[in-house]
């Protein structure tokens, strides 16, 4: 079998140069994540997926991995409310999120001002943002026209 690109000793490796101590689970969700199709996942389908991998982790040992991947940085998170987030591979793009209500779609953008309005706001609280990105939250154009149909059109 041709060893994969990135081999668990590599995550190893990134973790502990993070400052972590590169336990299996870590290694396991920073794995995940970053083999995972670009996109943005809640803690529930990360352990899922896991699982399904044939690792066993229990889905607060996935919460506990995510937040300490959020800390060191490997790890961005999108916060949708008190108990939700959804998690994604930090690709060092600073980017900000637009996230449906109804059928959760996120759509990612970035917009220079809010970025640059970021910073700025960051630095008047006297704190750094890390891998935390805006969230907001609307109905797309989908459920919208699901929720108010558009009038048939007289023929
Ligand atoms: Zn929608
Ligand atoms: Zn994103």
């Amino acid at each position: 079998m041709p060893p994969r690109s990135s081999s668990p000793l590599s995550s190893l490796d990134a973790l502990k140069r993070a400052g972590l101590l590169g336990t299996a689970a870590q290694a396991a969700v920073l794995d995940h994540l970053q083999h995972a199709e670009h996109g943005h996942f809640s803690a529930e389908d990360i352990h899922r997926r896991i699982v399904a991998g044939g690792e066993r982790m229990n889905l607060s040992t996935t919460y506990r991995v995510l937040g300490q991947l959020v800390e060191a940085g490997f790890v961005a998170i999108v916060p949708l409310g008190k108990h939700h987030s959804l998690y994604e591979w930090n690709r060092g793009k600073a980017h900000d999120h637009l996230v449906c209500v109804v059928c959760g779609r996120v759509e990612e953008f970035s917009d220079p001002t809010i970025n640059r309005r970021r910073i700025a706001i960051a630095k008047k609280f006297g704190k750094r943002f890390v891998g935390k990105t805006l969230a907001l939250q609307g109905v797309c154009a989908e459920c919208a026209a699901r929720a108010h149909p558009p009038r048939p059109r007289a023929k």
